[in-house]
């Protein structure tokens, strides 16, 4: 028989991934501050829990999906929490993007309560998650990532384990870098070629057949054009995201020259009240920058 799910955090991702979840046979109870997305997984076939205690009690295996390191602290710890309320034996799995020593820190805590756990952060986006063909980096034993691949192939296509605990979230980290600077260097290039007088969308097909294509360019292309910014990844998850890397390289010394331009000028759009927006508005940033 499938192990019995629970499922804290039904966000823009953590919705369409515990639907996948239910389509691919599981039970899944969840818990979640919105109750419309409650509403949503119960309708979807799954069973709305009113408390993270409640829906914890009965689970194999508990699946978090929250914005950030203090989420998943507020959720793991104290007499309400994951570890207090869960089975000796359960396996946790944090498939949000929080600090690597959040990871390692509670996977040592919950190891104290007879609780295993494994650090999954995820890249591709709401498409990818609605898709079920994430890229799922994790940290953590293989034992324990044995156990958790059959419910992490029914979320995502490529699932590696990338070391101990902690390493799926210095992936995750290095993932954001690279797609930060890649939205970036796009922004820069929609501007220029706008400001030039090109047809857009012509440019943005030939140059996404040549070396500079790219899943972003393929993925944010519309958003660009529209200057369609509904989210998406919300510019104040990049901007977590940001600080992780920076803080992690730092800790490492590894420098980050242009991620750390970029990380200001997300920062930047989050002090503009852009926040809420998708992080394709980083084309605003350069927008502003050249007087458009
Ligand atoms: P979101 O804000 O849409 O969803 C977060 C969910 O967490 C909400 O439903 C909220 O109710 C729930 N939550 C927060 N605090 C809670 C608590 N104390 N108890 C119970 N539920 C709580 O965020 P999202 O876009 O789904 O992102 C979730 C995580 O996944 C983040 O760490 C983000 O960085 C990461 N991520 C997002 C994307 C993306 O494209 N959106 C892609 C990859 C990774």
């Amino acid at each position: 028989t499938l192990p019995t799910i629970a499922w804290i955090g039904l966000g823009i991702m953590g919705s369409p991934m515990s639907e996948n979840l239910l389509k691919a046979g599981y039970s899944v109870t969840g818990f979640t501050l919105e109750q419309e997305k409650l509403d949503r997984l119960a309708k979807a076939g799954g069973t709305a829990a009113g408390s993270i205690a409640e829906a914890v009690r009965d689970a194999d295996v508990v699946i978090t999906m929250v914005p950030a390191s203090p989420q998943v602290e507020a959720i793991a710890y104290g007499p309400d929490g994951i570890l207090e309320n869960v089975k000796e034996g359960a396996l946790l799995i944090d498939m949000s993007s929080i600090t690597p020593q959040t990871s390692i820190d509670l996977a040592k805590n919950a190891r104290e309560k007879g609780i295993r756990v494994l650090d999954a952060p995820v890249s591709g986006g709401e498409a990818g998650a609605i898709e079920a063909v994430l890229s799922i980096m994790v940290g953590g034993e293989q034992a324990d990532f044995d156990a958790a691949l059959p419910i992490l192939q029914a979320l995502g296509k490529t699932i590696v384990l990338c070391g101990p605990h902690g390493s799926g979230q210095t992936v995750k980290a290095a993932n954001q870098l690279i797609v930060a600077v890649n939205i970036q260097a796009c922004a820069e290039a929609v501007v220029f070629l706008e400001k030039s007088g090109v047809d857009l969308k012509a440019a943005l097909d030939v140059l996404n057949g040549g070396l500079a294509g790219s899943t972003v360019l393929t993925r944010k292309k519309d958003n660009f054009l529209n200057r369609d910014f509904a989210p998406g990844f919300r510019i104040d998850l990049h901007h977590k995201d940001m600080g992780i890397v920076t803080d992690a390289a730092r800790n490492v010394g590894a420098a980050l020259p242009v991620g750390a331009v970029v990380a200001q000028l997300v920062a930047s759009l989050r002090a503009q009240g852009d926040g809420g927006l998708d992080h394709s508005a980083l084309l605003r940033a350069v927008e502003r920058l050249s007087g458009a």
